[in-house]
């Protein structure tokens, strides 16, 4: 294995070394900071396709080698370990310091001219932990776990997830905030991605007038990144880049829209500068098409979050982060237009993904009025989002609009959470007509949608359930989960109870249908 760790070659270092006292960090952007060690690891699952990205060999992923590396307790040859300095808007406020505060990074390493770093979360206290314990928990971890890879497998830009360990060390948390803290076994997740540089990386430069360092990240981001717009004079090349992050994040969220994914936290400490999908906390999966919902506990109120937040709470982010780099482009105008075209790609991809979801692949005047009523009837009627997109690829185009309500509603009677289906009703009519415009035989659109409409997704209540017998030592779920998710557009006879809507009773149990922050 080679590490090349550039990251830390080539930017500049907190000079406090293995310093973990809890301090702000000056013209820094990370501090060499050594994992705590912890008494009994054991391997509860890997990923064999990450592992198999980084070069590493089935039985080394099986060894105890391994298992000493991420947990933490031992650095292979040409590792560095060291956690990140950025800050970040928390719910609309600019929060100051953050940074790893219990993940810590094992350097970057080259396999196949690809450079990926690796880093555990929850691996002991850092510099950044103010407050906390620099763990993470069981339950948390399976979360983190299994949503990168069933994200990846859903075609979504994520970070990804190399293993998850048990420490065998007890972490405290006080889960629903009432002061009734419990021990709970304590996890780590060795996540991997090209880099964990986040909006707020160049932010916390910003907010300390220290234009130096935020250029040695711009162009660290460049070189690597972004090479293509390396060789652009500096204030074009950010402003490329800054417009080239701008489309990835638009399709990002698209694609988080496009499958159900609530992040849940989308502060700008948690916006990869590269348009990946970072940071799963109290992430959810929407059942029922509901706009407005959130999974994060801290945010009901505000509902800042919600699923149909989302497009414009990354505007938002990119907003915070294109005002952070102005002093490096003294030009508002192209920075403007970026967000501009943020908006423009998002509408129009938006809408591309919509029309293949239902299937339609021609334009008729009509398909604008047939989207925003879908909207409305998905959110008037209680439909499960996945299968509803799911069993509208059974519907056929000879069936005539004016068929009775049993035959028009067949293909998507799984869907439904409550019999009251009038509005949705009508829109399986008006989509019944327009089908019969579409050229394409029903067994190819069939086809295609099923190429975008998942049968299977990270249902809040299927990783509860996992959670649940993992604590008790049974890891079984884990491993089923990860089988299920890595094929979620295929047919899985044998996986047919993980595609079912989520059952009354986790309605609303925490953890399937809430989640808080403690982790
Ligand atoms: P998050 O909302 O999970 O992205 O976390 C926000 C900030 O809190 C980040 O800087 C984290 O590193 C930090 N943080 C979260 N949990 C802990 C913990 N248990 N110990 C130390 N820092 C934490
Ligand atoms: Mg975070």
């Amino acid at each position: 294995m080679i590490f090349h760790n550039r990251y830390c070659m080539e930017l500049p270092q907190d000079p406090k070394q293995y310093l973990r006292t809890c301090r702000q960090v000056y013209e820094a952007c990370y501090t060499l900071t050594e994992a705590s060690p912890v008494s009994n690891p054991s391997l509860v699952i890997h990923s064999p396709e990450v592992a198999h990205m980084l070069g590493m060999s089935p039985d080394f992923c099986i060894s105890q080698e391994f298992v000493e590396a991420f947990s933490g307790n031992k650095l292979l040859d040409g590792m560095m370990s060291y956690a990140s300095c950025y800050g970040g808007h928390q719910f609309g406020n600019w929060a100051g310091q953050l940074g790893d505060g219990r993940a810590i990074s094992l350097g970057e390493l080259v396999h196949e001219g690809q450079s990926y770093e690796l880093q555990l979360k929850g691996a002991g206290p850092t510099p950044y932990s103010r407050m906390g314990d620099g763990r993470a928990v069981l339950r948390s971890s399976i979360r983190e776990f299994l949503c990168s890879e069933a994200m990846h497998h859903l075609g979504v830009p994520t970070t990804r997830a190399l293993s998850l360990v048990l420490t065998g060390d007890r972490v405290y948390r006080d889960m629903f905030y009432d002061g009734n803290a419990r021990p709970e076994p304590g996890a780590i997740v060795c996540r991997v991605a090209p880099s964990f540089l986040r909006f707020g990386s160049l932010e916390i430069f910003h907010s300390r007038r220290d234009t130096q360092t935020q250029k040695k990240v711009l162009d660290f981001l460049l070189r690597h990144h972004y090479p293509q717009f390396s060789q652009l004079p500096p204030k074009e090349a950010y402003c490329a880049m800054f417009h080239s992050l701008c489309e990835k994040t638009a399709h990002m969220v698209v694609q988080w829209m496009g499958v159900g994914f609530v992040h849940g936290v989308m502060n700008t400490d948690n916006m990869s500068m590269l348009g990946l999908t970072i940071d799963y906390g109290p992430y959810g999966w929407i059942d029922n098409y509901d706009p407005s919902w959130t999974p994060n506990t801290t945010d009901f109120m505000q509902q800042r979050y919600a699923f149909g937040q989302q497009p414009s709470m990354a505007l938002w982010n990119l907003e915070k982060l294109a005002n952070a780099i102005y002093p490096q482009i003294e030009d508002a105008k192209p920075l403007e237009d970026a967000l501009q075209y943020y908006v423009d790609y998002f509408e129009r991809s938006y809408r591309d993904l919509r029309m293949k979801k239902i299937g339609l692949h021609e334009e008729y005047p009509e398909d604008k009025e047939i989207l925003l009523s879908l909207n409305r009837a998905l959110q008037s009627t209680e439909v499960d989002m996945t299968l509803f997109f799911r069993g509208l690829s059974r519907c056929k185009k000879d069936v005539d609009e004016r068929a009775s309500q049993q035959i028009l509603m067949e293909p998507v009677c799984d869907s439904l959470y409550r019999s009251s289906t009038d509005e949705l009703l009508l829109w399986m009519r008006r989509y019944q007509k327009r089908l019969q415009k579409e050229s394409m035989p029903d067994v190819e659109r069939a086809k295609q949608m099923n190429r975008v409409n998942p049968k299977y997704v990270l249902r809040n209540y299927l990783a509860q359930q996992a959670i649940e017998k993992s604590e008790e030592g049974d890891h079984s779920l884990v491993h089923t989960l990860l089988d299920v998710m890595r094929n979620p557009f295929e047919e899985q006879s044998q996986y047919e109870d993980f595609s079912q809507k989520r059952p009354e009773w986790a309605r609303n149990k925490p953890g399937c249908s809430t989640l808080s922050c403690s982790s």
